[in-house]
């Protein structure tokens, strides 16, 4: 549906009307640039006999256009049916102009001044006709490593300026060749006006060269071409390790059904159980590893080509240390030419490892000096090339729930697209909070998300949200005038944005995490609220100081109230208690049935953890603080099952248990819900019950899961008398289980609900700051043109 707005006429427009001959100026807001949209309605428009010019602005598409009364209304009336595949259009502005007569129909130089709004384009997988040209015999790109047109290739992960365009981006230093340049200007080409197009002879160049690691020499000179993809084909074949040169940064591959090569990588990147992610071949092999599922096969295959998380088959295409004790592994196919060309080759093995080249939680590297000097121990070879990665940028993250994608990671293929915000108001800056992290930048009503930017808790990742912030604000050209950030204290995040507030003068806002999270879900579906916000979380701080995580929040853009929550249980240790979830356990037994009783259960599940020394901090409330997270309480679960004691990434307890859980299960456990408090008490003793009768762990996962899911739509219908809300917005971290965001789903549907479900903001940590930039959007807004409301700010 594309929004239109009518200017009013003037006299001698309507005098025009009437000779049948129409002018228009059309302004056209979306996803136009970079996706050939240009060179179509050039062809389109030619075809028509239409006159007139179209051109990049750093608003959008700015066309006017001349021809018959007729021609022209059908146009307008159909015009989303005219513009390329991959373009979208969110507004079309129309207004009528004097008739001014012309001899043709011209493409104008793009113009760099004026206020951007959609000025990049993410960067979008090779389209078909390109990838058929890779294996064309006939073709002049075949097995050209970077073959693009007009509506695919890169475009955020290289741009430097806007509007987008050739000499805006890392392809300036390289100038067309005259065959390619003679397809630029060709009409009827479909490479007409193509911003990244190149061939051999004038585009960007591949090379390869050992390192030294493994059995090879370092190389004295790099190999090119063919070449280069031979030896790092057969360096995959023989289990060898090789940096390629992706989209927003270097992978690491390795053969993905070689324990050897896969664990390998694990120890050198400090990384002993969360899950690598692998590219296979074609959407067949990727059929043979995992289930597809309903609606997986076409977000696998989108011009978006995100990792997508998908249940595990055996396939003996893959090493157990894929993703060990998880039921799903991220799959992604092949998205740039270099990686259909690598798969082309017979020695390379049809399903490879590609994770980001870098140590555990650091920065993806773009740069191969980085590789082949810093990460040299973990790289055998590198297959590189000299076209510049000027904006970092990971692959983004896809899980299935009911038949629909949720993003987990949302960055590259993703990124720069903005969300609609409510109202007009002052460009902001959101920091978001710590972990997995994103900043937004707003402007108007649009917010740009950043790219995933990590765990800024890491000194590297901390430069790099400084760095994001520079460029991202110097990209898109948006200077601030409000900060917005997490409550707590002692995020970098917070430090930062409190930094630049001082130093620019401007407001500040602090959000609280939960109404963020809410805020995250009701931004992306364009909704005001109040709604019924549940927030099930891993760690948010909360106003009482405590920790908070599982929280019931009636919540609108400006505010919230917290109507329902976990009853607060110690963290004994402290955030200790996050990484090991034995702490937890400890702690939910001491609450159901007191420290002696329930330190007496744990040593019957692990006797060889110091329980007792643990045990002691429950009691002390300086070292063990209060939370409500419902992360904690799957922590606490998970360990009582024995299923893991001690967790090496964020949230591997949770979904171990997750994994765990049978299909077919449909009983739950006893809780408590009052005052507002929910308590586990009952659940944890019931699960001790089947844990003493043999109940299995798989029955007994189910069983929480079931639980939590009841807990979720008992208290929504609760709230719902209580505060006549029909909507309720699901987000947090624990929603990225599929288990109990399909069980809510499910519930809440069946008793009428409206469901805000995460879809392309990230029910986790990386929702945050667009959540924040919701909030203070609403708080700044500009009401007619007035200025900026800003009373009850710090
Ligand atoms: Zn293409
Ligand atoms: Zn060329
Ligand atoms: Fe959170």
């Amino acid at each position: 549906m594309i929004g239109k707005k009518v200017k009013n006429m003037s006299d001698n427009a309507i005098k025009n009307r009437c000779r049948g001959i129409r002018r228009v100026r059309l302004l056209v807001h979306g996803r136009v640039q970079g996706v050939g949209f240009r060179p179509e309605m050039y062809r389109r428009l030619t075809g028509l006999g239409c006159t007139g010019h179209i051109r990049n602005t750093p608003e959008g598409v700015r066309l006017e256009i001349e021809g018959r009364e007729e021609t022209v209304r059908h146009l307008i009336e159909n015009f989303s049916d005219i513009i390329p595949p991959r373009a979208r259009v969110d507004e079309l502005c129309i207004s009528e102009l004097t008739p001014a007569g012309g001899t043709g129909f011209f493409i104008e130089a793009s113009s760099p001044a004026g206020e951007s709004l959609l000025p990049i384009p993410p960067d979008l997988a090779t389209c078909n006709e390109c990838e058929r040209e890779l294996s064309d015999p006939g073709d002049r790109r075949r097995g050209y490593a970077f073959n693009t047109c007009t509506c695919c290739g890169p475009r955020f992960t290289i741009a430097t300026g806007i509007p987008f365009d050739r000499r805006t981006s890392a392809m300036e230093s390289f100038p067309l060749c005259r065959e390619c340049r003679s397809e630029f200007a060709a009409v009827a080409d479909r490479r007409f006006h193509a911003q990244t197009m190149s061939c051999r002879a004038c585009g960007p160049r591949l090379s390869f060269f050992y390192t030294g690691g493994g059995k090879n020499e370092p190389s004295t000179a790099p190999l090119a071409a063919e070449e280069a993809v031979d030896a790092a084909a057969r360096l995959l074949e023989e289990g060898g390790t090789v940096a390629v040169k992706g989209a927003g940064g270097f992978h690491l591959a390795c053969d993905a059904s070689s324990d050897r090569a896969v664990g390998r990588i694990r120890t050198l990147k400090g990384r002993p159980h969360k899950p690598l992610g692998v590219m296979v071949e074609d959407a067949e092999t990727a059929g043979c590893i995992c289930r597809l599922g309903p609606g997986a096969g076409k977000v696998l295959g989108s011009e978006r080509a995100p990792i997508v998380l998908l249940g595990k088959k055996d396939s003996g295409l893959l090493s157990g240390a894929i993703a060990p004790g998880l039921g799903r592994i991220g799959v992604m196919l092949p998205y740039t030419p270099l990686h259909r060309v690598l798969f082309d080759h017979p020695r390379t093995p049809p399903v490879l490892v590609m994770t980001s080249c870098n140590r555990s939680e650091e920065p993806i590297a773009i740069d191969s000096r980085a590789v082949a000097g810093r990460l040299a121990d973990m790289v055998d070879g590198v297959l590189d090339h000299d076209r510049k990665i000027e904006n970092r940028c990971d692959d983004s993250v896809v899980g299935m729930a009911d038949g629909a994608p949720v993003v987990f990671r949302r960055s590259r293929g993703y990124v720069p697209e903005p969300v609609m915000l409510a109202h007009e108001a002052p460009p902001i800056l959101a920091a978001g909070a710590m972990w997995k992290n994103t900043l937004t930048l707003t402007r108007g009503r649009r917010a740009y998300q950043s790219q995933h930017i990590g765990d800024v808790a890491d000194a590297d990742n901390a430069a790099f949200f400084e760095e994001t912030f520079k460029r991202f604000s110097a990209l898109l050209r948006i200077d601030p005038e409000a900060v917005a950030c997490d409550m707590h204290p002692d995020y970098p995040t917070t430090a930062f944005a409190v930094r630049l507030a001082k130093e620019r003068g401007l407001p500040l806002l602090r959000v609280q995490h939960h109404h963020a999270h809410i805020l995250s879900a009701l931004a992306e579906h364009s909704r005001p609220g109040p709604v019924i916000g549940v927030s099930m979380d891993g760690t948010g701080y909360g106003e009482d100081g405590n920790v908070w995580g599982g929280e019931f929040l009636v919540a609108d853009l400006k505010g919230y109230r917290r109507r329902f929550h976990l009853k607060y249980v110690p963290m004994p240790g402290g955030e200790r208690a996050v990484s090991e979830p034995y702490r937890m356990a400890l702690s939910y037994l001491a609450d159901a049935f007191g420290p002696l009783e329930g330190l007496k259960v744990m040593e019957a599940v692990a006797g060889e953890l110091p329980l007792g020394r643990v045990c002691a901090l429950i009691g002390r409330e300086n070292l063990s603080p209060l939370s409500s997270s419902c992360g904690r309480l799957f922590d606490a679960v998970a360990s009582l099952l024995g299923i893991r004691h001690r967790c090496t990434y964020e949230g591997q307890a949770a979904c171990e248990l997750e994994a765990l859980a049978a299909g077919d299960v449909e009983g739950g456990y006893p809780y408590g819900l009052e005052g507002g408090e929910i308590a586990f008490s009952e659940t944890i003793a019931g699960i001790c019950d089947d844990i003493s009768a043999g109940v299995t762990p798989p029955v007994i996962s189910a069983r929480f899961h079931n639980t939590v899911a009841r807990v979720v739509i008992e208290s929504c219908v609760r709230l719902r008398d209580e505060d006549g809300l029909e909507t309720v917005a699901l987000s947090g971290g624990v929603m990225q289980n599929k288990y109990l965001l399909e069980r809510c789903l499910e519930g809440l549907h069946e008793r009428g609900f409206s469901v805000l479900r995460p879809a392309q903001a990230p029910p986790n940590d990386g929702g945050i700051s667009l959540g924040q930039a919701a909030h203070a959007n609403a708080k700044l807004s500009v009401r007619d043109g007035g200025v900026p409301v800003a009373r009850d700010l710090e």
